[in-house]
């Protein structure tokens, strides 16, 4: 495909937050990219434009039938003053592979990155460069043709949009507390639960609400049919580690095929520790910490990296992971990752761009 992006620069700049102020998903920088979508003409008019707000007719079908799909990742500022993304070509393969379950037309993968790049290029000073802080990247696709009839939209606008974000740990790496959610469901096997779809989210809200309202940061969610097989963690990949091997659940249709996930895999098998990818019991785990075995457990996402669980509540019962402390390998996978993030030590080919 050929194309040009073309550029229309904004001509007030926003005034930009200090870093201590940044939080996440707060402030917008200057400007935006978007792409749109004919039936007929396909994806055209790729163009980065001052960030404003979008007109819909109220007939849009992103308002009736949530067809929807968007990526989040990282854009880092390094000390030496380059940008580094990491593994950005996975996350717009996996948004075609949303595309593709929610039925929208797939995108140019290569008109995407240069798309992302261009606007990084346009408001590279937006990037913040305090310790923990980045620059969040949100590429989304919504339907907007104008029609009540449930049928895959003709229209469609991919928009990319960037939010400065805080650290994370503003006071280092610390474990979370996990209800496990026994009754709500997020996702099932044939369902949506490995495409990244507005309504993924939607449904979590009620669940995490509860959680919430009992002290607990996030839920993690248990298999839609028999309730019992873990699958993900708030909106994150799990990971335990069980008697010296770390065991994460199979992709099996309803979990997100994690970016951070997938690197962490591959960063323990460069470490030498076995790795299992297969459904994992609450029943085991429950068994296991009975045993004394269950060693650690951590979350994995874009977001914080690593969240290390001090915490399960399953059941009426408090199952304390190593002492509610961040644990040995957690830690040490945190260091890691985000040290080849931010091009402080090498990672694998092609990792960081
Ligand atoms: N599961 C869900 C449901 C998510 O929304 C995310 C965040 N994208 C993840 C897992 C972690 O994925 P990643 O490591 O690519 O951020």
């Amino acid at each position: 495909m050929t194309y040009t992006i073309t550029i229309e620069e904004s001509s007030s700049k926003k005034q930009k937050p200090a870093d201590h102020e940044l939080g996440f998903g707060k402030y917008y920088t200057d400007h935006m990219f978007i792409l749109d979508y004919d039936k007929g003409k396909g994806w055209h008019s790729p163009r980065v434009i001052p960030y404003q707000p979008i007109t819909l007719d109220p007939a849009a079908k992103i308002f009736h039938y949530g067809q929807s799909v968007f990526e989040g990742l990282k854009a880092y500022r390094t000390n030496d003053g380059r940008i580094l993304l990491f593994r950005p070509d996975r996350n717009f393969k996996r948004l075609n592979l949303s595309n593709a379950r929610l039925s929208i037309p797939e995108l140019d993968e290569e008109l995407a990155l240069d798309a992302l790049l261009k606007l990084l290029t346009v408001d590279q000073d937006w990037i913040p460069s305090s310790e923990g802080t980045s620059l969040y990247i949100r590429p989304f696709i919504i339907a907007t043709e104008a029609a009540l009839g449930v049928a895959p939209s003709t229209q469609y606008k991919f928009m990319i949009i960037l939010s400065p974000v805080g650290s994370y740990y503003e006071e280092g790496i610390h474990p979370v507390k996990i209800y496990v959610e026994s009754g709500y469901v997020r996702a099932v096997a044939g369902g949506v639960g490995n495409a990244k779809t507005a309504g993924n989210y939607a449904a979590g809200l009620k669940a995490q609400e509860e959680a919430s309202e009992k002290g607990y940061s996030q839920v993690l969610w248990l298999d839609g049919v028999h309730k019992q097989y873990i699958e993900e963690v708030g909106s994150m990949n799990v990971f335990f580690k069980i008697n010296g091997k770390v065991i994460t659940p199979a992709l099996n249709g309803s979990i997100l095929d994690g970016i951070t996930r997938n690197s962490i895999i591959e960063l323990l098998k460069q470490m030498g520790i076995t790795v299992e990818e297969r459904q994992i019991s609450m029943e085991e785990i429950y068994q296991a910490h009975q045993e004394g075995t269950l060693e650690e457990a951590f979350g994995t996402g874009t977001a914080a990296v690593i969240s290390p669980i001090g915490e399960l509540h399953w059941r009426d019962e408090q199952l304390i992971i190593n002492q509610g402390e961040t644990g040995e390998l957690a830690g040490k996978l945190y260091e890691t990752l985000t040290s080849i993030q931010l091009g402080r030590i090498e990672g694998p080919k092609g990792w960081v761009v």
